[in-house]
């Protein structure tokens, strides 16, 4: 099954290609995929590893397109990054999260936090905290129920613009992940001098466990570094009971992975909730 999905998402990378190398643009086609609400926004349990409870929530986009069938993001993001038009995405997902966070609330679903993906190339606009506070108040999201999942590389930056920009974030109460934790350039020094809260191991280290000895060692001592610097821990991508019990033993805060569930509806999020 898993070659028959990359043949597949193979098919799509082609079938892409040529659709954009057709009359639209990317750019329209994104402009238009918003208009056609092509786009939608998938939700995927973060889980307590103790009580294997749902506690909070990872927002994930996907692209349904009405000729070319399901666009993975890691197809169509690089895209939008390179063409700016990742901002206008990026505003629309998090207005989705926030609306869809406040919806659960009113249905009694009490969660820690949504998590809404931030790309680099969104901290290079200068509007973003402004959005940002918009979205919060036009929603009603209290901040300290947003998590901003951001990669290692806008933390290596160090600029004194990303810099503010973290700074007012937390300012606001929005509390900030380490996304693929591990995978960057890692000089381990950003982490003196932001300001974060959450750290997710990412999935190549975890997919491999029980099997591979050094990646054992590297999520063991991820956990543990993570702990003593008083970071939540989420990790990426279990898929088994054993890669559960690994991190359970470790004493890892919380995990992903499709051993609870893959990203999915919100209807399908309230019912899994529901029944959890
Ligand atoms: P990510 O942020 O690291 O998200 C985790 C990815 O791992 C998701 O893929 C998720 O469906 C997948 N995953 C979760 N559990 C498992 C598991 O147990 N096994 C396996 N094999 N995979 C698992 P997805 O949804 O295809 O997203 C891929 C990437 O696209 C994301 O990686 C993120 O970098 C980017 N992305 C998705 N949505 C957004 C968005 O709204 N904004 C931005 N900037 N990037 C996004
Ligand atoms: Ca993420
Ligand atoms: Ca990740
Ligand atoms: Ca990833």
């Amino acid at each position: 099954a898993k070659s028959r999905g990359k043949d597949r998402a193979q098919l799509y990378m082609h079938e892409f290609t040529l659709a954009l190398e057709s009359k639209l643009s990317l750019e329209q086609h994104i402009d238009n995929a918003i208009e056609t609400n092509d786009f939608t926004v998938f939700f995927q349990p973060i889980v307590n590893c103790q009580d294997n409870q749902i506690v909070s929530v990872e927002s994930l986009i996907r692209w349904s397109h009405p000729e070319l069938g399901m666009i993975p993001p890691d197809r169509f993001i690089p895209v939008a990054e390179a063409s700016g038009k990742i901002i206008k995405i990026g505003k629309w997902v998090l207005r989705k999260a926030c609306e869809e966070f406040m919806a659960w609330q009113k249905r009694n679903i009490q969660l820690d936090y949504i998590a809404v993906n931030l790309s680099p190339m969104q901290f290079k606009d200068v509007s973003l905290l402004d959005d940002i506070q918009d979205i919060l108040s036009a929603t009603g999201l209290a901040p300290n129920n947003l998590v901003l999942e951001i990669t290692e590389g806008v933390l290596v930056r160090n600029d004194s613009i990303t810099k503010n920009t973290l700074l007012k974030l937390k300012a606001l109460g929005i509390r900030l992940a380490i996304d693929d934790f591990g995978t960057g350039y890692s000089s381990l020094a950003y982490l003196k001098y932001f300001d974060v809260d959450i750290l997710k191991i990412d999935r190549s280290f975890i997919k491999d466990i029980p099997d591979d000895s050094v990646d054992i060692q590297i999520t063991g001592a991820i956990i543990s570094m993570a702990k003593n610097l008083n970071l939540h821990v989420v990790a990426e991508g279990v898929e088994t009971t054993d890669q559960l019990n690994f991190i359970q033993d470790n004493h890892c805060n919380t995990y992903q992975g499709y051993l609870k569930s893959p990203a999915i509806s919100s209807a399908d999020f309230v019912a899994l909730f529901q029944t959890d």
